[in-house]
């Protein structure tokens, strides 16, 4: 059958082509345990922890083919994603890379906890050639990166990274959360496994948490089991509202893009803000060969604006329509303060060798209406100052 394009996959792809007593979408299975069939094992049984009941399997394989992946599962947040895939390919005496200024959750398990089970890790400058060979050990397993960066909006060479990691014969993997598979799949330019906080972007609700890792059928079988043991699989009804949010997902994204993209614009624009970070404004510095694989920017940006503290909590107090709430990636606007929120569990030296400084501020572009966006946004800044 020819290939579907991905707007099509998003609300076809891995559904069942039997409709369950006539159902056209396929129902919650909120059962925890199925019938013996004669399993010869323990993994064929049929039970919710093992992540193959039928509200698994239909959404792992939807997100598989959204990220041109030969498997996906699901986890029950994404963080579970980031440690499992990382657990599958690490053990104890194992060194690994990871980028700099990545997600501030992932950051402190790679830092607080992994060293109490004998698991190094350096955190690399950029994802230079020089930086990345002066960080490699010889028990070097794994890099791991972030197509885009948290809170400053950057997109590293990630096509030397992954040649490079090849090129060692280490497993390199991604974190896809911020741009999604709408704009930007990695698989394509040799990355071994894709995690996802499906919290964000994939579901785009603002109502779940969960996970998605997608790579090999060899790599996500040993992600599953480590997922199997660790015990943080995805329970059935949290399954259907993710595959739910999937289906929009192509149409949300395209707002996601043009709403950030705008914002953008008048923010570099705006005599009241000294700095604004998106990787689409021209300036932003990502390199020609890798902004070349993004179909958009996606809705995160983030701002500095001139003064500090009390304008930032000035701006934040004068909008209408973003709520002061971490998180990110759904249909409704957000708005943060990085250093107190989403990177609080950083010690300051941290924030600061990460380039974060305290008044910078984070905006999650929902799919409001632009003008409305812009309007709020201008008579918020008018106010300060
Ligand atoms: C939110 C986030 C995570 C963690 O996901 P949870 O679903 O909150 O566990 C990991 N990586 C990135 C880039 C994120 O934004």
């Amino acid at each position: 059958m020819k290939k579907w394009s991905f707007s099509t996959s998003a609300i076809h792809a891995g559904e069942t082509g039997e409709k369950i007593e006539g159902a056209v979408t396929l129902p919650i299975f909120q059962s925890s345990t199925y019938l013996y069939e004669g399993q010869s094992s323990y993994g064929e049984l049929k039970y919710l922890r093992l992540n193959n009941t039928p509200n698994h399997i239909s959404l792992c394989r939807k997100i598989a083919a959204l990220e041109e992946g030969e498997a996906a599962i699901v986890t029950a947040s994404g963080m579970a994603a980031v440690s499992d895939s990382l657990m599958a390919v690490l053990q104890q005496g194992d060194h690994m890379l990871a980028q700099n200024c990545i997600y501030g959750g992932s950051r402190d398990l790679l830092s607080r906890e992994f060293p109490r089970h004998g698991i190094e890790v350096d955190f690399v400058e950029s994802l230079a050639r020089k930086d990345l060979e002066a960080g490699m050990q010889a028990n070097t397993r794994a890099l791991l990166v972030e197509s885009i960066t948290n809170p400053l909006m950057q997109i590293d060479d990630l096509v030397q990274a992954a040649e490079f990691a090849r090129e060692k014969g280490i497993v390199c993997l991604i974190d896809n959360t911020f741009p999604s598979p709408f704009n930007f799949q990695p698989l394509k330019i040799g990355y071994d496994m894709v995690i996802h906080s499906c919290s964000k972007y994939l579901n785009g609700h603002t109502d779940l948490v969960a996970g998605a890792v997608i790579g090999s059928r060899e790599m996500i079988e040993k992600v599953n089991h480590r997922n199997i043991h660790f015990g943080a699989t995805l329970d059935p009804h949290t399954c259907f509202l993710l595959n739910r949010g999937i289906k929009t997902l192509p149409l949300r994204m395209r707002q996601h893009n043009s709403n950030a993209a705008a914002l953008a614009e008048f923010f570099a624009r705006h005599p009241k803000i000294a700095r604004v970070h998106y990787p689409g404004l021209p300036g932003s510095g990502v390199n020609a060969r890798t902004r070349k694989l993004f179909n958009g920017f996606g809705g995160m940006l983030s701002i500095e604006l001139k003064g500090g503290k009390k304008e930032n909590e000035g701006l934040i107090r004068g909008l209408q329509i973003p709520a002061n709430a971490p998180s990110l990636g759904g249909v409704e606007s957000l708005i943060t303060i990085p250093a107190r929120t989403s990177h609080a569990g950083l010690s300051p030296e941290e924030r600061k060798s990460t380039g974060i400084s305290d008044n910078l501020v984070r905006i999650s572009v929902g799919i409001e209406g632009v003008e409305d966006l812009l309007e709020d946004f201008e008579q918020a800044l008018q106010q300060i100052g």
